[in-house]
């Protein structure tokens, strides 16, 4: 299929002409094909929205976020080599994509857009590095006030990672990101992403996954004590609880009482009321 043409250079030429070779250590793995970046644009229905972005890198999908009717995009880029690229399509666009140098993982999303006079909740875009992309989840997921600084995160995972996130008690993938996740998200993978469409090609299939938060959590818990029970449960998933819980207190049993489970069910057989209930109760055992 042609490539649509935006009026700047193929991203092949900018690639070129900015030595953008792809940096392993920054999880670079460029999408060079504009039908795929605008497809991903459309799915996040950007048009007219202030849109932040992580990690640019050549501008692909950022040119297309802008070519799709977004009234701003708001990126932010950890490869300096990656700046004076960007810098080009902020003048092309004129004024409609400010970039910010740093590290997506330190920023304070909120305080950054709010700083630039962004109204929240805004749309997130990414076609996020591997090695960091599950820390920025969870980070996003984190977010201290509900709902969250973010309207939808579309995001382009490894796809054994999206199928995580999108698990359900039972399957082999479900775990603690599924939990987090669902407690107070909606996630659903809108397609898959072969290999072939990146340069240089990852190992491994990546899907692209859009995430709508929940008005209220599905249950009653704090993020605090859900990760807790999550992480202990989920850190010895082969065990029955009456064993890996021992991790979170001497008191497992006790625990799984209070949260009416039995001790020799086993994490991935647990709904998200289980483990709200599990992280209640380990909240009310604290107290005492
Ligand atoms: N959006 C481009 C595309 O679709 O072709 C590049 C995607 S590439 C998978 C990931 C990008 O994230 C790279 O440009 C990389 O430099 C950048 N990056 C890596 N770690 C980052 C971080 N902690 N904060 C911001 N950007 C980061």
């Amino acid at each position: 299929m042609s490539q649509p043409t935006d009026g700047l250079p193929p991203l092949r030429a900018v690639i070129a002409a900015h030595g953008l070779a792809a940096k392993k250590s920054l999880g670079q793995n460029f999408i060079l094909d504009l039908n795929l970046t605008r497809r991903i644009a459309r799915e996040a229905r950007v048009a007219g929205a202030n849109v932040y972005e992580v990690g640019p890198g050549p501008g692909g999908l950022t040119r297309s976020l802008l070519a799709e009717g977004a009234a701003r995009v708001i990126a932010v880029e950890r490869d300096a080599r990656a700046i004076p690229a960007l810098e080009d399509i902020a003048a092309f666009f004129s004024g409609r994509l400010e970039i910010i140098e740093g590290d997506a993982l330190a920023i304070d999303e909120a305080d950054t857009l709010a700083a630039r006079g962004v109204t929240l909740p805004v749309p997130v875009v990414a076609n996020l590095p591997f090695n960091v992309g599950t820390a920025l989840l969870i980070k996003w997921l984190a977010a201290e006030s509900w709902p969250p600084w973010w309207s939808s995160l579309t995001l382009m995972f490894q796809k054994e990672v999206a199928q995580r996130i999108c698990a359900k008690p039972g399957s082999a993938a479900y775990g603690r990101l599924s939990v987090l996740a669902q407690w107070r998200t909606r996630p659903r993978i809108l397609f898959d992403v072969s290999s072939r469409a990146f340069v240089p090609p990852p190992k491994v299939t990546s899907a692209v996954l859009r995430i709508e938060p929940l008005p209220v959590p599905v249950c009653e818990a704090t993020l605090s004590d859900l990760e807790a029970v999550t992480a202990a449960g989920f850190g010895q998933r082969r065990k029955m609880l009456r064993g890996s819980l021992k991790t979170l207190t001497p008191h497992a049993d006790e625990l799984l009482e209070a949260a009416g489970i039995e001790g020799t069910r086993r994490p991935e057989e647990l709904d998200l009321a289980q483990f709200c209930a599990l992280a209640r109760a380990y909240a009310a055992m604290r107290k005492d």
